[in-house]
Parts: structure tokens; sequence; C-alpha cells
């Protein structure tokens, strides 16, 4: 079921709430320099400004998210500073 050997799966990432709980779609994702070892510095985002706190965000493993966005599978490995955007859920992603 691991479709990368580099083992990078089991690192962390942040999911908006919106996304965490299915209320909206991935429309950003961002990948961050990880602060520490097990954090992948991906962030995966709404894209609204409807965020009233970071606080909101959640932690998934980044194997949660491509389990369930299979389509963000062949960027994962991209580094850090990636920005990858879509106008929806039936776009691609695209460098922004
Ligand atoms: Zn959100």
């Amino acid at each position: 079921m691991c479709p990368t050997s580099d083992g990078s799966h089991s690192l962390a990432a942040i999911v908006c709430d919106h996304v965490a709980s299915g209320q909206k779609p991935i429309l950003l994702a961002v990948r961050t320099a990880p602060e520490d070892p097990d954090d992948s510095g991906w962030q995966f985002l709404c894209a609204s400004d409807d965020h009233e706190s970071e606080d909101q965000a959640q932690v998934w493993l980044l194997s949660e998210v491509l389990r369930k966005h299979p389509e963000l599978t062949w960027w994962v490995s991209s580094p850090a500073g990636t920005r990858l955007g879509r106008k929806d859920e039936r776009s691609p992603w695209m460098p922004v």
C-alpha cells in the first residue's frame, strides 16, 4: 500500500479544520521546511479565509491525507517551498 519507499508517509501534516471535517476540499497545499524530524512540512488547506485561528488546524499523518486524496501522492516528495493550488476538486494541481 505504500507507493513510495522514503518513509515520508509516517510523518505529520497539518490539515485545516474544514478539510479535516470534510466540509471543504483541499484547494491549497503548501510545504514549508519541517520543524522537526517527524514533521513533513506539508499543510493541506481549504484556501478560504474562514479560519478563526490556526488552533483549529489538525495534525494528521501524511499517509491519512494521501489515502483520502491519492491525487496528491505524485506531489508529496516536492521540496520545501512548494505551493500547489487548484480551482476546485476536479481541477489538476498546479504550482502557484
Ligand atoms: Zn479551512
